[in-house]
């Protein structure tokens, strides 16, 4: 696998802890909706065993901190939850959220020996249910727990006197302990998970990336920058399976080995070059230029009629003859065109003959001119 460099490292840690902390915000909203059934269940079990007064100033200002907990959660979402932005509101959330169900000590604990044993389970199940919400955000979890393990003992140094009073804060203690202790291991798994599947996707992207370069550079001619043989044998087979029409232009330099004999390769090189621009200059984006061979070129018109297929063959013609396509040195050179116009369905190859006649033709009339195929 390849290694990344130190800067994406930390953009990918970055983006990890961005998106954890996204999914926990998301987690929260849905956990908080669930939240006053817990009310309810503390309301049933405690409205004839404790002051209606007691019960009612907790649900109450549970209520109230739940409203605003709710409200900023559906807020932050809505505007993206960003880390570093609201890193601290959202801390608060969760500690509040623990501080409410921690209160329940103080508002349960006294009323029975049952149910000071009950209210044990309760704040346990509460931090328990509260985990797989914070699951992608461990220190938010780790607030809330210990908020609430805090107000819990308050309210059971209020009742100290209970029998019950120690024993409750004891066990619920040690529960606390042990989910938290798990909790920090899967959510760091979770958390690697996201790590993970980020740089897969960044990975993939890079492989993506690379291959459409290579993919370019397998389609492209290294000394001209044309499209080459092969891409555009490719791109014929794809002209021959509908029935498009369009004109197809063989280009052969005329004398090329002689350029190369009396100048050397690097100036044949270069005048290549100086071809492959002139012809490309003279085209519109639509059409198709490639190095066929050599010192042979093809020009695709897609949907030319006869007469502009003819009239940009006499064009490129005029152009390479009338200047020197490189300065140094400034050799005139001259081309022939062979122009083949697809007949209604024909065989692209056929076609491809047919234009390559025509370059023959061309020749054996004397160079530097244009020939349509018969
Ligand atoms: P004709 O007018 O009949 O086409 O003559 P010609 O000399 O152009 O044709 P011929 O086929 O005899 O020679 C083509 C020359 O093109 C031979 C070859 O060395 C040269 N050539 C082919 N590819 C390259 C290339 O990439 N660079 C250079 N410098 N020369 C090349
Ligand atoms: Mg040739
Ligand atoms: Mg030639």
């Amino acid at each position: 696998m390849q290694q990344l460099s130190p800067s994406s490292d930390a953009s990918l840690e970055a983006a990890t802890q961005e998106l954890a902390f996204a999914q926990c915000v998301q987690a929260m909203r849905r956990t908080l909706s669930t939240t006053p059934l817990g009310w309810l269940l503390i309301a049933w079990v405690g409205h004839d065993r404790i002051p209606a007064h007691l019960l009612e100033l907790w649900i109450g200002s549970f209520a109230a901190v739940w409203v605003i907990g709710f409200l900023r959660l559906q807020w932050i979402a809505r505007v993206g939850a960003k880390r570093a932005q609201h890193l601290h509101p959202v801390m608060g959330i969760a500690m509040l959220d623990g501080a409410c169900w921690g209160a329940v000590v103080g508002v349960l604990m006294g009323a029975s020996p049952m149910l000071d044993g009950w209210l044990g389970a309760v704040i346990c199940g509460a931090a328990a249910i509260n985990a797989p919400t914070y699951l992608t955000f461990f220190a938010a979890y780790r607030a809330q727990v210990l908020a609430l393990w805090v107000i819990a003992l308050l309210g059971t140094l209020v009742h100290w006197n209970q029998p019950l009073a120690m024993d409750v804060m004891l066990g619920l203690t040690l529960f606390l302990l042990l989910i938290v202790g798990y909790m920090r291991n899967i959510s760091d798994r979770v958390v690697d998970g996201i790590r993970l599947q980020l740089r897969n996707a960044e990975l993939a992207e890079k492989l993506r990336n690379s291959l459409h370069v290579k993919e370019q550079e397998a389609a492209t001619d290294a000394l001209t920058l044309l499209m080459n043989r092969r891409a555009f044998d490719d791109l014929l087979d794809g002209y021959a399976r509908d029935q498009r029409g369009f004109a197809v232009l063989m280009l052969d330099i005329d004398h090329f080995k002689a350029v190369n004999d009396h100048h050397g390769h690097a100036v044949g090189d270069a005048l290549l070059r100086g071809f492959a621009a002139c012809i490309r200059g003279q085209l519109r984006g639509s059409d198709v230029c490639a190095r066929y061979g050599g010192e042979e070129f093809v020009v695709v018109l897609p949907g030319a009629s006869n007469v502009r297929a003819l009239e940009v063959a006499e064009r490129l013609c005029q152009t390479v003859a009338a200047a020197p396509l490189i300065d140094e040195p400034a050799l005139h050179i001259t081309v022939s065109i062979g122009v083949g116009i697809r007949h209604p369905s024909e065989c692209v190859r056929r076609l491809m003959a047919r234009a390559d006649a025509a370059v023959y033709a061309a020749k054996h009339g004397g160079r530097n001119q244009v020939c349509v195929a018969e």
